[in-house]
């Protein structure tokens, strides 16, 4: 990629150079990439994504990378980071409209003191807003589909809301995975009156219960595999005997066996060869085809 992109892009945005993709995900694998940009408004964000689109530049959009399994290539593209400057959020009665950006650990935190429930199952996700959208992350069988009104999207260079109806959420699933040129910006969400107290009690149970059900010590993206029907993935990884498989510096956690655990330096490849030896034998042992939840980006060879 040429100087001249970089000084294009410098006149729009804060632009880093050579930064690894290990420092942007909770997992802490991944190649260097070759420019992350931090657009400060909706106009600089149109600026940066129209001229990578003219230059035909490969562009991502990262939140806090915590559902990323990344390659150890470098990556010959640009990051686009929405995180250190579009994380404001502003409560109106019981709604509040949030920015991409933003944390959504904190959001939920500042909805329980404003007296809004809705939000409890999101704080211990560690993600940003938009990555929760995308996703359409939950627990405890709620999801962000559940509470959302609209998305504050860009898409072919404008910026519109689009009703949670034209979201296409399912588990885990939304409209924005067949779309990746699409850029949630906002969501606006409604939530309900509750007492205070009561909210950060049942946040507090459930941070309880993750801290004694996962490993959060460990860098990780959370679970690999989507639950099948009927059926937790974390027992059928149990059922092939693979609780603290170990590939390289790649780990099924001992606590929660559908988490796989950097430790020790893994490199990507052991750690999706870790998963996918999990996929065959499952799929040996009880037909079931496990899919994965993280995602996985910069692996051009599998194309
Ligand atoms: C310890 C741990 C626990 C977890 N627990 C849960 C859980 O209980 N429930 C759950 O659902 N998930 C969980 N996760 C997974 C993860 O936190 C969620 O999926 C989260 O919503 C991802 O958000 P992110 O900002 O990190 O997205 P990223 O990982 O940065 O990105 C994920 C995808 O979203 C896209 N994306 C991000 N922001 C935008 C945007 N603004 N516009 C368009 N696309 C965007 C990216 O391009 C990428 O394709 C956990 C992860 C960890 C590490």
């Amino acid at each position: 990629m040429s100087d001249d992109l970089y000084r294009k892009l410098k006149r729009l945005s804060a632009v880093e150079t050579d930064q690894p993709l290990s420092k942007m995900t909770t997992l802490r694998i991944g190649g260097v990439a070759k420019y992350v940009v931090y657009p400060n408004s909706a106009v600089a964000l149109d600026a940066v994504i129209s001229l990578l689109k003219k230059e035909n530049v490969p562009w991502k959009i990262i939140g806090k990378g915590s559902d990323l399994l990344c390659s150890d290539d470098p990556y010959d593209g640009v990051i686009v980071r929405l995180d250190r400057h579009f994380r404001n959020y502003y409560f109106d009665g019981d709604q509040v409209i949030s920015q991409a950006g933003a944390s959504i650990i904190a959001l939920s935190v500042d909805a329980a003191k404003n007296g809004l429930s809705g939000l409890e199952f999101a704080s211990g996700i560690p993600g940003t807003v938009g990555g929760a959208v995308f996703m359409n992350a939950g627990a405890y069988k709620a999801s962000i589909a559940d509470i959302l009104d609209e998305v504050f999207v860009y898409r072919n260079g404008r910026m519109e809301w689009i009703p949670v109806e034209e979201c296409g959420f399912s588990y885990r699933s939304s409209i924005f995975q067949q779309h990746p040129d699409w850029i949630i910006a906002a969501a606006r969400m409604t939530l309900v009156p509750k007492d205070t107290k009561e909210i950060f009690s049942l946040m507090d149970d459930r941070r309880e219960r993750r801290m004694k059900s996962q490993p959060l010590d460990q860098p990780s993206c959370g679970s690999v595999f989507r639950n099948p029907e009927n059926v937790n993935a974390w027992q059928l990884i149990d059922g092939i005997g693979y609780r603290g498989k170990r590939l390289g510096g790649a780990v099924v956690s001992e606590k929660h066996c559908n988490f796989i655990l950097n430790t020790d330096n893994a490199s990507a490849r052991d750690y999706l060869d870790l998963a996918r030896e999990i996929q065959d034998k499952v799929r040996e042992k009880y037909g079931i085809e496990l899919q994965m939840e993280m995602e996985r980006f910069n692996w051009p060879e599998e194309k």
